[in-house]
């Protein structure tokens, strides 16, 4: 299918390990990991991190080791008049 990789694609998600034991300790059923997390994204000089803005550490750095990777930016729209 066209666009195939732009759609929602993750099989499995990286986490932070103190957001998983802080909502742990919360009873409220209406609190998930999808919309507890905030983390901030973005190039760094070796590759890709991944930072926890909640608890202000690292969550994931990816190192690229120097080799230029391709990237896809676009988004698809989807028509919301329907
Ligand atoms: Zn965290």
């Amino acid at each position: 299918m066209e666009h195939e990789n732009l759609k929602y694609s993750i099989n499995s998600h990286i986490v932070c390990n103190e957001c998983i034991k802080e909502l742990s300790t919360l009873s409220s059923s209406d609190i998930n990991l999808k919309n507890f997390v905030k983390f901030e994204v973005g190039f760094t000089s070796l590759g890709i991190q991944i930072w926890c803005i909640r608890h202000s550490i690292n969550v994931c750095h990816i190192d690229f080791d120097g080799n230029q990777l391709s990237a896809d930016f676009r988004c698809l729209e989807f028509d919301k008049s329907n």
